[in-house]
C-alpha cells in the first residue's frame, strides 16, 4: 500500500533550523557587554533614536514626601551609579532615575518615551534641569500617546540632567527611549504597525486552532488557543493597544483582566504541553506530578502581594523553569527514539529560549537595550504561536496516517478473517452435515457416542471462528445492533436452559433471580444479550469447582433505562493485576486452565463491546480464592418503564418492608398475605437468603433471619402465630440433615416434612384470610434440586418460579418435556411441503454429498450441478421444472451472483415468474447477504448447514402443505 507523502514535515523542519540560525546570528551582531563608559547622553548630529541605558544613576525611596526633584535634593538622597540591571522600579517604593544629556546637534526638539502602556505605572513623570542650580521642572506628558510619552526643546549644544520619577505597582523595568522628533512619528508607527502584526499572528492563530479543536474534537487545539489567547490579550495590554480599544475602563479592572489573560494562558499552555506531548497515555507516572508543578505554580503566583516580591518571583521561576527544563529532558529522549513531535517541540522551545535569552540579557544589563531585545520576548511568543500551529499541522497528519494504518490494517485483518472463516467453514459444511446424516442412521451405541462428539467438537470448532468473526467485526465497525422488543424471562430460561447439562456434570446449582422491578418486555438485541450472557455464565462454570453460580438482573440504580445483569461465582477469583487487562482481547489470566477449557481469550474483549454497544458498561469485582461477580448494563428498558427501581435497594426492601414503585409487578399467588405473616429463612449463603427475602416482602411477609439453633428456637416461639414458613437452603436437602444440624428435633421434623410444599400451598389459599387463619403447625421448606417426587410446578405454584428459579429442579422438567420432544424427533426435521424439486449449484463435492443427503432425508428431489453456467443453462432448460434453486456463491467459472444475474435476465426477457433463489454461502457477514439480495436472490443460509437451519427456510418459502397432494 503507497504510503501518503507529507511534504509538511521537511519544510518544517527546515523552517525551524533556519529561524534558529537567523536569531542566533543576530544576537551576535547584537550583544554588545554593556561598558558604556560614557559620562552623558550625547545628541550628535546622526542621533535618530535609542535606549538611555547609561550613564544613569538611580534611587529607591518609599518617602512619598519626597514627591519633588527638589525635595530629593534637601534629603542629599543617595544617587548610585547604574551598574548592572538596576532599571527596577519596586512595588510600594518611589524609584527615581537621572541621566545628564548634552545636546551637540543643531535639531532642538526630542521626544522621550518609556515604552509602557500607561495601565503599568501608578505614577510616572518627567523633570528637566538646565543648569546644575536651577530647579527641575516638571515636563508635561503627551496623554495622546499610547506610551508615557514627554517632548522636550533642547537648544544647540545645551546640556541639562534628566529626572525620572516612577511609582510601579509591580517589579517592572524602566526602558526610556530618546527620539530626534521628526523620527519619532516615523519611528513609533512602524513599531505600532509590527507590534500589532505580531499579536494579530497571535490572535489569529488562537481563533484558527479554537475551529479546529472544534471541528477535530481534540482538547490539545483548544488548549493552544486558550494559551495563544491568554498571550495575545497580555500582549495588548503590555503594548498599550488595549488603550485605544478600552480607553474608558478603569486601569484596576485592565490589570485584572491582563492578570486573568496571563492566568489562562499559563493554564492552556501547560495543559496544551501536556496534552501535545500525550503525558497521560505515555508517562502516566508523570501525569499526576506534572499536575502537581502546575498547582505549585499557581500557588507561587498567588502569593504576590502578601509577601515579599521576590519569594513568589523566585518559587515562579524554580517550578516553572524546573517543569520546562523537565519537559524538555522528556521531549529529547523522545526525540532521540524518533518521536518527530516531540522533535519540533524541542526545537520550537529552544528557539523561543534563543529569543527570551536576548529579553533577559538586556533585563540583566548584560546587553544594551536595542527595538529588537525590547520586543523579542513578544517576537519570541508569536513565533512559537506560528511553529506550533505547523506542528499541530504536523500532528493531525500524524495522526490522521496512524488511523489510516490502523484502519487499513483492521480492514486487511477483516477481510483476512471472512476469507479464513469462509475457508473453514466450507469443509465444516461436511463435517457437520455428514455427522448429523449420519446420527439419522442405525448406529450402535458406541457409534452414536463418537458421532455426537464429532458433531460436538465441530460446533465448538464454529463457536470460535464466530468469536474470531464477531471480534473483527466489531474492530472494523462493522456490528450493529438490532432494537427489537423481546421477553427478559424467555431470554434467560433460554439461558439457563443451556447450562442445564453443566449443573448437571458439574453439580455446581447455577442460581437466577429476576428483581422484581424489572420489566419482563424489553427492547434491544436479545441475541447479543444471550451471547454476553452465555460467555459470562460458562466462564462462571469453567472457572467454579465448588459453590455456586448466580445470575441476577436488576435495574441499574445509576442509569434510568439500564438493566443490570451480574453473574457471581464462588471460583478461583482474579488477581488484581489480572482484572486490568481482562478486556483486552486474547488475555488469558492463567495459561493451564486455558488449556483446560479451552478459550480464546476474545469472550470477555467481544462482551465488552457489545455492551458498549448497547449503551452500557462491563466490569468485574474479584477476590482470589473467593470468587468473581461480573457484571455489565445496558439500555434497554423502554422509555415507558423507565423508573427509578433500585437494584441496591435490596437492603432499603429488607429494612422497610415495602415497596413504593409502581413498576413492579406484584406476582400474585399463594404468597399473598396481609401482614403479619413472617417466614424465617435460614440460609447459609447471605445473598440467596437476600434474594429469596426481596420476594417475600413483595408479598408484605415479614422476613427474619435466621443465623444459629438457639436463635431459630427462639424465633419460632415468638413468631408461631404467624408463620409461613421457614424457608432452609439446599445444604440441608432433607429432615434428617436438618435434624443431625441440630436446626429441628427429629420429632418437628417427622410432623413436618410429610407436608412439604403441597401442604403450604394450601395452607397458604387459607391464609389469604388473615381473620380466620389460625395458628399452624410449623411448615419447613427445602429449597433444594432433589426433592423427591416434587415436580417443579407445586412448588412453584404461584411461586413465579421461572423468574426465581433452581435450575436442578425446574430443568428437569424441561428435560421431560423434551423427551417427549425426542420422541417426535424425526417430526422435528420435516418440512410442511413434501417432494420439492430443487436444483443445486455447489462445486464442493462433499457439500454436494450433504445437500443431496440432507433432501432426500427430507423427501425432496435434488438435481445438482457444479458451477454457474451449468446452473444457468439447467434453468433455461427445465425452469418450470424448479421449485428452488440453492445457490453456492463462490464457485468456479461462473460464481453464484453472476449466475443469479444473467437467470433474471433470462426470466425478465421471458416475462416468466422469478424462481426462488436460496444462496448457500460459507460467509458469515451482514453484507454478504445484502450482496446476494443486491444480485437478485430471494434469502440466504449460511454454512455450515444443519438440517434445522435447512428445514427452516424450506419451511419460510413453503408454509403450505402440498397444493395438491394426490398429483
Ligand atoms: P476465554 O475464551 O479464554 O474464556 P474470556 O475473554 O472469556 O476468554 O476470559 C479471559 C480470561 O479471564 C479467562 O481465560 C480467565 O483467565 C479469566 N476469567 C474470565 N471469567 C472468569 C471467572 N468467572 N473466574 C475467574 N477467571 C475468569
Amino acid at each position: 500500500m503507497a504510503m501518503p507523502y507529507y511534504p509538511g514535515k521537511t519544510i518544517f523542519l527546515r523552517l525551524c533550523f533556519l529561524l534558529t540560525a537567523a536569531a542566533i546570528l543576530f544576537l551576535s551582531v547584537c550583544i554588545q557587554v554593556n561598558a558604556d563608559s560614557k559620562q552623558v547622553v550625547l545628541l550628535e548630529e546622526s542621533f535618530t533614536s535609542r535606549y538611555i541605558t547609561a550613564p544613569i544613576e538611580y534611587q529607591l525611596n518609599s518617602y512619598y514626601d519626597v514627591y519633588t526633584p527638589a525635595g530629593l535634593n534637601k534629603k542629599k538622597t543617595n544617587w548610585k551609579k547604574l551598574t548592572g540591571p538596576a532599571t527596577f522600579l519596586f512595588e510600594d517604593r518611589i524609584g527615581w532615575i537621572k541621566f545628564p544629556v548634552s545636546n551637540h546637534s543643531s535639531n532642538t526638539q526630542w521626544v522621550f518615551e518609556v515604552d509602557w502602556s500607561k495601565g503599568a505605572f501608578v505614577s510616572l513623570d518627567m523633570f528637566y534641569r538646565a543648569a546644575p542650580g536651577d530647579e527641575y521642572i516638571k515636563i508635561e506628558r503627551d496623554a495622546r500617546q499610547r506610551f508615557y510619552t514627554w517632548s522636550l526643546q533642547l537648544k544647540p549644544f545645551e546640556t541639562g540632567s534628566i529626572i525620572f520619577r516612577g511609582h510601579a505597582p509591580q517589579l517592572l523595568s524602566l526602558p526610556v527611549r530618546l527620539y530626534r522628533a521628526e523620527h519619532y512619528a516615523l519611528e513609533t508607527l512602524n513599531l505600532t504597525a509590527a507590534v500589532s502584526f505580531l499579536i494579530s499572528i497571535i490572535i489569529a492563530l488562537s481563533v484558527f486552532n479554537f475551529f479546529i479543536g472544534l471541528r477535530t474534537r481534540d482538547e490539545t487545539h483548544l488548549w493552544y488557543s486558550l494559551a495563544q489567547f491568554g498571550f495575545g490579550c497580555f500582549f495588548m495590554f503590555y503594548y498599550g493597544l488595549d488603550h485605544k480599544l478600552y480607553a474608558s475602563y478603569p486601569r484596576q479592572l485592565l490589570l485584572i483582566g491582563t492578570c486573568v489573560a496571563v492566568y489562562f494562558g499559563i493554564v492552556g499552555m501547560y495543559f496544551f504541553i501536556l496534552n501535545y506531548m500525550d503525558f497521560r497515555k505515555k508517562h502516566p507516572r508523570l501525569y499526576p506530578f506534572m499536575l502537581g508543578m502546575i498547582m505549585c505554580i499557581f500557588l507561587a503566583i498567588s502569593l504576590y502581594g502578601h509577601v515579599h516580591t521576590s519569594i513568589p518571583a523566585t518559587l515562579y521561576f524554580i517550578f516553572m523553569g524546573g517543569t520546562l527544563i523537565f519537559v524538555l529532558g522528556v521531549a529529547l529522549k523522545a526525540a532521540i527514539r524518533g518521536d518527530q513531535l516531540a522533535l519540533y517541540f524541542l526545537l520550537i522551545w529552544l528557539l523561543v529560549a534563543v529569543f527570551l535569552a536576548f529579553f533577559d540579557a538586556q533585563a540583566m544589563g548584560l546587553i544594551e537595550r536595542t527595538v529588537f531585545t525590547n520586543h523579542s520576548i513578544l517576537i519570541a511568543f508569536a513565533l512559537e504561536a506560528l511553529l506550533f500551529s505547523f506542528a499541530l499541522g504536523e500532528r493531525i497528519n500524524a495522526l490522521a496516517q496512524k488511523n489510516f494504518e490502523a484502519s487499513a490494517s483492521a480492514r486487511v485483518k477483516s477481510e483476512f478473517l471472512a476469507q479464513m472463516s469462509h475457508e473453514i467453514r466450507t469443509p465444516m459444511n461436511a463435517i457437520i452435515g455428514m455427522s448429523q446424516l449420519m446420527g439419522l442412521t442405525q448406529l450402535e451405541k458406541k457409534q452414536q457416542f463418537y458421532n455426537n462428539l464429532v458433531q460436538s467438537s465441530a460446533e465448538s470448532l464454529l463457536c470460535i471462528i464466530n468469536d474470531i468473526l464477531d471480534f473483527s467485526k466489531i474492530e472494523a465497525g462493522k456490528l450493529n445492533l438490532e432494537k427489537i422488543p423481546f421477553s427478559l424471562n424467555e431470554l434467560i430460561q433460554g439461558v439457563l436452559g443451556i447450562f442445564y447439562s453443566h449443573v448437571k456434570r458439574t453439580d455446581i446449582p447455577l442460581y437466577c433471580s429476576v428483581h422484581p422491578s424489572v420489566p419482563d418486555e424489553l427492547s434491544g438485541d436479545p441475541s447479543r444479550l444471550r451471547q454476553v450472557l452465555i460467555n459470562l455464565v460458562g466462564n462462571a462454570f469453567k472457572f467454579t469447582a465448588d459453590g455456586y453460580i448466580l445470575l441476577t438482573v436488576s435495574v441499574n440504580p445509576l442509569a434510568s433505562g439500564q438493566v443490570k445483569f451480574s453473574i457471581r461465582d464462588s471460583g478461583c477469583g482474579i488477581s488484581a493485576a489480572a482484572q486490568n487487562k481482562l478486556f483486552s482481547a486474547f488475555t488469558q489470566v492463567d495459561a493451564s486452565t486455558s488449556r483446560k477449557y479451552g478459550g480464546t481469550g476474545l469472550g470477555l474483549a467481544i462482551s465488552k463491546n457489545l455492551t458498549v454497544l448497547m449503551g452500557g458498561e462491563i466490569g468485574v469485582e474479584s477476590n482470589e480464592g473467593i470468587g468473581s461477580c461480573f457484571y455489565f448494563t445496558a439500555n434497554m428498558v423502554q422509555d415507558r418503564c423507565n423508573g427509578e427501581a433500585d437494584d441496591n435497594a435490596d437492603s432499603h426492601f429488607l429494612e422497610n418492608n415495602e415497596v413504593e414503585n409502581n413498576q413492579i409487578q406484584r406476582p400474585t399467588g399463594f404468597l399473598g398475605f396481609s401482614p403479619p405473616a413472617a417466614a424465617i429463612i435460614v440460609w447459609s449463603r447471605v445473598e440467596l437468603g437476600d434474594i429469596l427475602a426481596i420476594y417475600f416482602i413483595q408479598f408484605n411477609v415479614r422476613v427474619l433471619r435466621c443465623g444459629s439453633r438457639q436463635q431459630l428456637n427462639v424465633m419460632l416461639e415468638e413468631h408461631r402465630q404467624c408463620l409461613l414458613g421457614v424457608f432452609i437452603d439446599e445444604q440441608f436437602e432433607t429432615a434428617n440433615k436438618l435434624v443431625l444440624a441440630g436446626i429441628c428435633t427429629p420429632s418437628v421434623a417427622a410432623t413436618n416434612s410429610n407436608h412439604q410444599l403441597e401442604g403450604l400451598a394450601r395452607q397458604a389459599d387459607k391464609d389469604k384470610n388473615p381473620i380466620a387463619r389460625q395458628p399452624l403447625p410449623l411448615k419447613w421448606i427445602f429449597l433444594t434440586g432433589d426433592i423427591e417426587d416434587r415436580t417443579i410446578s407445586s412448588i412453584a405454584h404461584g411461586f413465579e418460579m421461572c423468574r426465581w428459579g433452581i435450575i436442578n429442579r425446574f430443568y428437569d422438567e424441561l428435560l421431560l418435556d423434551s423427551s417427549e420432544a425426542d420422541c417426535q424427533h424425526h417430526h422435528a426435521f420435516e418440512t410442511i411441503r413434501q417432494g420439492l424439486k430443487v436444483l443445486v449449484a455447489e462445486d464442493v463435492a462433499t457439500n454436494q454429498e450433504v445437500i443431496r443427503g440432507f433432501m432426500e432425508e427430507l423427501g425432496h428431489e435434488v438435481r445438482i450441478v457444479e458451477d454457474g453456467i451449468q446452473a444457468v443453462q439447467d434453468y433455461k432448460q427445465h425452469n418450470e421444472d424448479y421449485d428452488l434453486i440453492l445457490m453456492d456463491c463462490a464457485m468456479p467459472e461462473m460464481d453464484g451472483y453472476e449466475a443469479t444475474r444473467s437467470i433474471r435476465r433470462f426470466e425478465k426477457s421471458q416475462i416468466k415468474k422469478p424462481a426462488l433463489i436460496v444462496a448457500l454461502t460459507a460467509h458469515a457477514f451482514a453484507e454478504h447477504r445484502e450482496e446476494c439480495i443486491a444480485a437478485g436472490m430471494n434469502d440466504h443460509l449460511s454454512k455450515p448447514i444443519t438440517l434445522k437451519s435447512l428445514v427452516n427456510v424450506l419451511n419460510r418459502h413453503f408454509p403450505e402443505p402440498n397444493p395438491n397432494p394426490g398429483s
